[in-house]
């Protein structure tokens, strides 16, 4: 009999690690809450959370997670996919690069000549991108923005009307770029609008446990995995989690990516986000920040999780995965049913050229590039081969196509390749168009 009071669940590692992470960093004081915005400095810099959320949902958290505190520029690549959203990549990259600057987030990084912004993570290139959301009026554009943060943390997100206030009062340095801008043309008309609306991105108000959210839904394909709710179109996601990868961190950003290894964003309210795709979503909330701007303690927790669970996104797992089961020829398999005389015989001498691969898994380059291999450098070439799909669970759109030139190979050879038990449904379906487009 367990003791009375034993809880009736084991305690997951997971929440543990998250538990002592927060143990082991809470004692670290070095940094400063910034003040250069006079609200900001009324923040309390013994405040720490930490957030880890799953692409299913399930939120680990340690602290202070649901503190309030603004989301200051994690907002950044939230609005630069509104932005591509609302105008299509073309015209957004005509206002904006996607070069790091190297510099602090408040440099005047513009193009020589252009006056384009270097990146949308710095002030400069975010004012720009505030620029292109679009919208009747102010409020309706300032909607849409709330909107999208909000949809990205799965929960109806406002605005600190005091932080607001605060930073439109004394962001000259903000209003300086915002004409610098407009002087290039890069804003076609009154700065003051898109400064205003860039303030109030900066001022939506949110928690730890939100940041991990918002990052699990950039993990997630762009759907938040808590409400189902789609907060950015998938196609965007490459160009936002690269600007993330390449100037997320500021003049911290090549360091972030030695250490980390994932594409993450930092605010000077004390937040940051960082995103492993198709894995999980990090929110560290703890407001004292480095000379660059990002969270002192937030870094350190990025940096133990990246490293104790090992997820650097350049290290990823070491096997591809194996996407033949098993391979086999007709001469070497014969099914339970009974033959003529004839039938055995030519089985036995045509058995060899009918190849039969089971494949499993998930094909993608690495895992259908064996297969391939096989195919086309087995001699005698196989007048008949069968790729037997049961046990495949995906294929991506690279594989896929890569499946349809197989079958024109084996055309031109005047041999076959047949797919067999293939899936109803997506990707499987793409498979079948390609397949036909190409067999007209
Ligand atoms: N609103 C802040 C500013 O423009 C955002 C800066 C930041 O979070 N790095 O100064």
């Amino acid at each position: 009999m367990p003791p009375t009071d034993a809880p009736h669940h084991l305690d997951s590692p997971i929440q543990a690690f998250v538990d002592a992470l927060h143990a082991r960093f809470a004692g670290l004081t070095d940094g400063r809450v910034a003040d250069y915005i006079p609200e900001l400095a009324k923040a309390d810099a013994s405040k720490f959370g930490i957030a880890i959320a799953t692409v299913d949902g399930r939120v680990y958290e340690a602290g202070d997670t649901r503190a309030p505190f603004t989301i200051q520029s994690i907002s950044k690549p939230l609005v630069y996919g509104v932005a591509l959203e609302d105008c299509g990549a073309e015209r957004v990259r005509a206002s904006i690069g996607v070069e790091p600057s190297g510099d602090a987030f408040n440099s005047i990084s513009l193009e020589a000549g252009t006056g384009r912004p270097l990146n949308p993570m710095i002030n400069a290139g975010a004012i720009a991108t505030s620029s292109l959301v679009q919208g009747a009026d102010r409020d309706t554009r300032l909607a849409r923005v709330v909107g999208a943060l909000s949809a990205y943390a799965g929960r109806p997100l406002a605005i600190d009307e005091a932080v607001f206030e605060s930073e439109r009062s004394t962001g000259h340095r903000n209003r300086a770029i915002g004409h610098l801008l407009r002087n290039h043309g890069i804003l076609a008309d009154d700065p003051e609008p898109a400064l205003e609306l860039y303030f109030r991105q900066c001022s939506v108000v949110v928690d730890a446990r939100d940041l991990a959210l918002v990052a699990a839904t950039l993990a997630n394909g762009g759907v938040n995995p808590a409400t189902g709710q789609r907060a950015v179109a998938a196609e965007h996601l490459g160009a936002i989690l690269s600007v993330m990868t390449t100037c997320g961190m500021y003049d911290f950003a090549g360091e972030w990516v030695a250490r980390v290894g994932m594409p993450a964003k930092s605010g000077v309210g004390g937040g940051i986000v960082a995103v492993l795709p198709g894995q999980l979503g990090i929110g560290v909330y703890s407001p004292a920040l480095d000379a660059r701007g990002n969270s002192v303690r937030g870094v350190k927790v990025c940096e133990a999780i990246s490293a104790e669970l090992g997820l650097h996104f350049l290290q990823p797992p070491r096997v591809a995965g194996v996407a033949v089961r098993a391979r086999y020829d007709g001469a070497q398999v014969r099914s339970k049913r009974r033959r003529t005389g004839a039938e055995a015989a030519l089985l036995d001498r045509h058995g060899a050229s009918i190849v039969v691969h089971e494949l499993q898994g998930d094909l993608r380059f690495a895992t259908l590039e064996p297969v391939i291999r096989a195919l086309s450098e087995d001699t005698p070439a196989p007048a008949f081969a069968v790729l037997d799909f049961k046990r495949v669970a995906h294929a991506d759109a690279a594989a896929v196509r890569l499946l349809a030139r197989l079958v024109e190979a084996f055309g031109r050879r005047g041999a076959h390749l047949v797919f067999s038990r293939v899936r109803r449904g997506s990707p499987f379906d793409a498979l079948a168009a390609e397949v036909d487009a190409h067999h007209v």
